[in-house]
């Protein structure tokens, strides 16, 4: 599954492919071919998040193991994940040799108790999501360019125009989404074909999978993020939509 990796002119490029140039037509390209430009263009200052919850993360960390072992992933780690996502993440980072940056948020959970009062999730979800994912990840993009993310134009009406090159100006980094035009299908085809594993809580009902006080299964045919804050009007944790909205330049 891994190979040797040569050195490119930034210091990190895959040795035995063209690199793409995609910039004038991102939305023709492959998600593989986004990541070469993107691994090309940003180096060591691209980033790549993933949740070790959906499958689109693990898709894009196997893309980008096949494209190069230097630039890092990071996952968000509030302390309320499910025991069977954070036993996931550790197995699986044995097989993939991405460097990975697990990040937590400034406040202890005993910390956000003594600060907010118990259980800021079910009385404050919005607040409980800034501190323990909005937070850390713009603490972590400051040293960073670019953020490859998962997200789906088809997840949510809020993602539906999700551009594959972004700018996301909240976090000031260029914002990557490689499998914007991708559906579910395409996203199986490619676990399918390679073999990409996922976390179990999928086989068990879960389709969406967050935290675990914020997340249930979802029954056949209800929407996949239908789990997520099931029982308020919330549907993101802040981190792709503010104000309704998809964050990038031009908004
Ligand atoms: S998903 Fe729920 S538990 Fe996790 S940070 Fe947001 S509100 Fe808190």
């Amino acid at each position: 599954m891994h190979k040797a990796f040569e050195t490119g002119h930034n210091g990190v490029v895959v040795s035995d492919h063209e690199i793409p140039d995609i910039e004038e037509s991102p939305e023709a390209a492959t998600p593989q071919d986004v990541l070469r430009w993107a691994v090309d263009r940003y180096g060591e200052r691209l980033t790549l998040s993933v949740s070790f919850g959906g499958p689109e993360g693990m898709v894009l960390l196997d893309m980008l193991s096949r494209i190069t072992d230097r630039v890092p992933a990071f996952t968000l780690d509030t302390g309320f994940l499910f025991e069977e996502t954070v036993a996931f993440r550790e197995e699986i980072m044995e097989r993939y040799r991405v460097p990975l940056n697990v990040l937590t948020p400034g406040l202890s959970l005993e910390e956000q108790v003594e600060r907010y009062g118990p259980e800021l999730w079910s009385c404050k979800p919005d607040i409980c999501c800034e501190v323990r994912k909005v937070e850390p990840q713009k603490r972590y993009l400051r040293d960073y360019d670019a953020w490859v993310t998962g997200i789906r134009r088809d997840q949510t009406p809020q993602r539906a125009d999700t551009p594959v090159l972004g700018q996301d100006d909240f976090f000031g980094v260029a914002k990557i989404a490689p499998l914007a035009g991708w559906s579910a299908d395409d996203v199986e085809a490619y676990v399918h074909e390679y073999d990409v594993p996922l976390n179990p809580l999928l086989s068990m009902g879960y389709r969406s999978i967050g935290c675990e006080p914020c997340t249930r299964p979802v029954a056949p045919g209800e929407d996949p993020r239908a789990g997520r804050w099931a029982d308020s009007d919330k549907t993101e944790c802040g981190i792709h939509i503010a104000g309704g909205r998809v964050r990038r330049a031009d908004t």
